[in-house]
């Protein structure tokens, strides 16, 4: 039988939280937007525009960012200056060959014009896909996150215009694109979506939809967050699932309970530039800012003292 996993405590958490709100104060984020693919929705002013340029990038971010990332700047190209328009137009007159020249991994053309069209067309129906989802947490039993990002996930799949687009190649690389968080993984690029739109403006993320409460959203789990989550330990669960996610944000949400997710884009950074690479490295950790708080680090540290690898 597998050895269970104990939760975190709430001491330990609460013994991290000053450490955490220094490291996040002191992050230089703005030297990391670039390499962040938030920096799509952010170049929009108009919030509609944003939303739909967010929720591309959110639904594209799997891979590596610097190639996904290029696959985003092509279709925002083709939208010519305002992806809310892009996608009302695709919603109206659904164009299966609009975007024929693009291809990323398991997506077409197709796929992503059908997401536009998709987002086009809830916007037409609810004003926003924010008031969509906002509807959607408020109608959810328990005002269950999860839940309503599964039907606002579910909406986007089976939107009329999205099925025209994909009438011949069928829904498969949309489902892709619009996985469905019930399905037991972490949903990274959903709660990725919902923490540019809800929380901010600070710099990062646009605050845009402010029919949600900060409080309510769910970590972006991803490898590099579950790792330095790990080696604080906020969590000993070692997949990236829903559940483990969970249990990170209950954890930083002792250190802000109104703003749980804010101490998302530091720790992620923290790991995608490589400072805290997944192999240990305890030169590193000595410059690292979470390196009291660190399990890692002081592993690190003592093996370096003992000469032991
Ligand atoms: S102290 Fe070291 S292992 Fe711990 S988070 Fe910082 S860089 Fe990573």
């Amino acid at each position: 039988m597998a050895p269970r996993r104990a939760r975190p405590s709430r001491g330990r958490a609460a013994r991290l939280a000053p450490l955490l709100d220094r490291f996040q104060r002191g992050f230089d984020s703005a030297a990391r937007l670039p390499a962040d693919p938030v920096e799509f929705p952010r170049r929009y002013a108009d919030p509609g525009d944003a939303e739909v340029a967010g929720l591309l990038a959110a639904c594209l971010a799997y891979g590596r960012a610097d190639v996904f990332k290029g696959k985003v700047e092509q279709v925002l190209a083709a939208g010519e200056g305002s992806p809310a328009a892009f996608a009302a137009r695709l919603a109206r007159e659904p164009d299966a060959r609009v975007l024929s020249g693009f291809r990323y991994r398991f997506n077409t053309g197709e796929d992503v014009a059908a997401l536009l069209a998709a987002a086009g067309w809830i916007r037409a129906g609810h004003g926003s896909l924010g008031a969509r989802f906002s509807a959607l947490l408020g109608e959810a039993p328990e005002s269950s996150l999860r839940e309503a990002l599964t039907r606002f996930a579910g909406e986007l799949r089976s939107a009329p215009p999205a099925l025209a687009i994909l009438r011949k190649r069928g829904v498969r690389g949309l489902r892709h694109l619009c996985p469905d968080p019930a399905a037991g993984g972490a949903a990274k690029r959903w709660n990725l979506y919902l923490r540019w739109m809800v929380r901010g403006p600070d710099g990062v993320d646009l605050g845009i939809w402010r029919d949600v409460a900060p409080a309510v959203l769910v970590v972006p789990l991803d490898t590099h967050v579950a790792r330095v989550a790990r080696r604080l330990g906020l969590t000993r669960r070692n997949d990236l699932s829903w559940r483990t996610a969970e249990e990170v944000t209950a954890a930083l949400r002792v250190a802000d309970p109104l703003d749980p997710v804010r101490f998302d884009f530091a720790l992620c950074h923290l790991g995608m530039s490589g400072r805290c690479p997944p192999r240990r490295a305890p030169e590193r950790c000595a410059a690292c800012g979470l390196n009291e708080g660190c399990e890692a680090a002081g592993r690190g540290s003592r093996s370096a003292r003992s000469g032991r690898s």
